[in-house]
């Protein structure tokens, strides 16, 4: 496995692999890697020839006052589960290496970013598909392999993917969860046992949602207010939202739709934590 921190030379490798045939599979990550990452690589591993595994914690996606310099940085355990996964290539760039003196561009994607996390995190977007855009430059993916755990970051990416034309497939990889139904988070090792506990109203929430659905009831209000209810029974759980919406669009889903996202986000412990979950109307 290489490890390598040089744009160049990582994009010259994979040239070189593109030109003798191989499909290029690329993860990007943020580092502190568990299985919900490692899920990710194993499809690419499945899928693509060469898998490109990226680790960089994007400084422009964090706003003032979040968790940019507390992130958790683990690059060597990060490596052996890279290693073990079986990727081939991965890339650990410096900050200054992916932004240079007096950049002017950025890469936004409108309408998508402006409701749920877009306006909890008014600029949080907006460094998330710039960093993509020039992780996807510098690695070329045939294919990039993202988690439905960020509902709407895969949306945003899918969406500056197509608008700008480029020959790259996003695949959405399905939520990894511990045993107890907590979505896997680098973030999850911020919780003390007890608000770990608490968290899992979130799961407990889009289960019942779920639920909901299947039993046929199909008003998206009425499965909004059976999660609010469920989250707050549980003890200091500071909900943001718990919303039923359009898959592809994230605005209030058409009548007679056959499926629907409920996804919520509520701070936990000082923690804010994101699920969310695919309702199949009867
Ligand atoms: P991050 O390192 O948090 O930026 O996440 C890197 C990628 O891993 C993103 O595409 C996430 O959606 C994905 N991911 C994070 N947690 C999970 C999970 N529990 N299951 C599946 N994918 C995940």
């Amino acid at each position: 496995m290489l490890v390598v921190s040089c744009p160049s030379e990582v994009r010259r490798v994979v040239l070189s692999e593109r030109r003798s045939g191989a499909t290029i599979g690329v993860v990007p990550t943020m580092g502190a890697l568990h299985t919900g990452h490692v899920s990710l690589i194993d499809a690419a591993r499945r899928e693509c020839d060469f898998v490109v595994v990226t680790v960089f914690v994007n400084p422009t996606q964090f706003g003032p006052g979040e968790d940019y310099e507390q992130y958790p940085r683990t690059l060597e355990d990060d490596l052996g589960s890279c290693e073990a996964a079986g990727a081939d290539l991965v890339f650990t760039p410096e900050r200054s290496a992916m932004y240079l003196p007096q950049a002017q561009t950025i890469v936004r994607v409108s309408e998508l970013t402006t409701v749920l996390e877009g306006a909890h995190r008014p600029t949080h977007f907006e460094g998330v598909t710039t960093i993509v855009a020039k992780l996807f430059n510098i690695t070329l993916p045939n294919r990039a392999y993202f988690g439905q755990k960020d509902y709407q970051q895969q949306l945003v990416i899918r969406r500056m993917v197509r608008d700008l034309q480029w020959d790259s497939e996003i695949v959405t990889c399905p939520i990894v969860r511990e045993a107890d139904g907590l979505a896997m988070s680098s973030r999850n090792r911020y919780l003390s046992p007890d608000a770990r506990a608490r968290a899992l109203a979130l799961h407990r929430a889009l289960d019942h949602a779920a639920a909901l659905a299947e039993q046929g009831q199909r008003v998206p209000a009425m499965i909004e207010s059976a999660m609010h209810r469920i989250i707050s029974e549980a003890e200091q759980v500071d909900l943001h939202y718990a919303v039923v919406l359009d898959c592809e669009t994230l605005q209030k889903p058409s009548e007679g739709a056959e499926s629907a996202v409920a996804l919520i986000a509520a701070t936990v412990g000082g923690t804010r934590l994101l699920d969310n979950r695919i309702l199949q109307f009867r």
